[in-house]
């Protein structure tokens, strides 16, 4: 339902929390978000975005990159589980998704033939578990390559936001059907599924379009196509 990132300097909990909530508007059941901490700190639950605020008061997390989500369950229950961000078996992949994968079933059934083992009931998982396949599969296969060739393989919509401990300088986010765009700072960047969270902080964004992936650091962007092919944005 609803997606905040950031990755600069700041806290990015107190960020993503502040766009959450004004992503609220659009209804959701649960609400989570995952941060650089050295490793990747996950915190979520079903319920209100400020009990997720209280829970990070209570066990505060720092971290200057992160994502975050509010789900409208679509393929689970709505449960602690079941919300977002979801993990690749290793832990190392987290992302956030809004959307609707539609060959999750198949797909779910080859990776657990592979032997992977899923611990939530959503479509979301699939996605995390696909790259990771892929990523530890192939030789040279750059995490941002596993990225490209999982959403190949993906039938569906999605807006997503990703990170792996291995490379936490940057937050990779794809778009087919499900909004996504970017806020350019200075020496910051962040990330939403509408403008609302984006505008306090600054005015200069960019729309992904369908078939997008963005590689987002701190200090610049870069845009592909699912195909690899560069594009320059305005
Ligand atoms: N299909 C996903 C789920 O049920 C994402 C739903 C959403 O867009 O919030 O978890």
């Amino acid at each position: 339902c609803g997606i905040v990132g950031y990755i600069g300097d700041k806290q990015a909990s107190d960020i993503i929390i502040k766009g959450l909530q004004r992503l609220e508007y659009r209804g959701y059941d649960s609400a989570g978000l995952a941060l650089f901490n050295g490793k990747l700190e996950i915190k979520k639950g079903k319920g209100k975005v400020d009990n997720l605020r209280k829970l990070l008061k209570k066990e505060p997390v720092k971290g200057s990159v992160g994502i975050g989500h509010t789900r409208w369950a679509t393929h689970g229950a709505p449960n602690d589980i079941n919300s977002h961000p979801h993990t690749s078996e290793s832990g190392k992949i987290a992302l956030v998704h809004n959307g609707i994968i539609e060959n999750y079933t198949s797909l779910k059934k080859e990776l657990k033939n592979k032997g992977r083992t899923f611990h939530t009931d959503t479509d979301t998982e699939v996605i995390a578990q696909l790259i990771e396949e892929i990523y530890q599969d192939g030789q040279n296969v750059s995490f941002q390559k596993a990225v490209r060739l999982a959403l190949k393989q993906i039938v569906g919509t999605y807006g997503l936001a990703i990170v792996h401990s291995e490379t936490p300088d940057r937050i990779i986010i794809a778009r087919k059907g499900s909004p996504l765009l970017l806020g350019l700072g200075d020496g910051e960047m962040f990330i939403a599924s509408d403008a609302s969270p984006i505008i306090e902080h600054t005015k200069k964004v960019v729309y992904l379009d369908d078939g997008e992936i963005a590689i987002v650091t701190k200090d610049g962007y870069e845009v592909k196509t699912i195909d690899d092919v560069s594009l320059t944005k305005e």
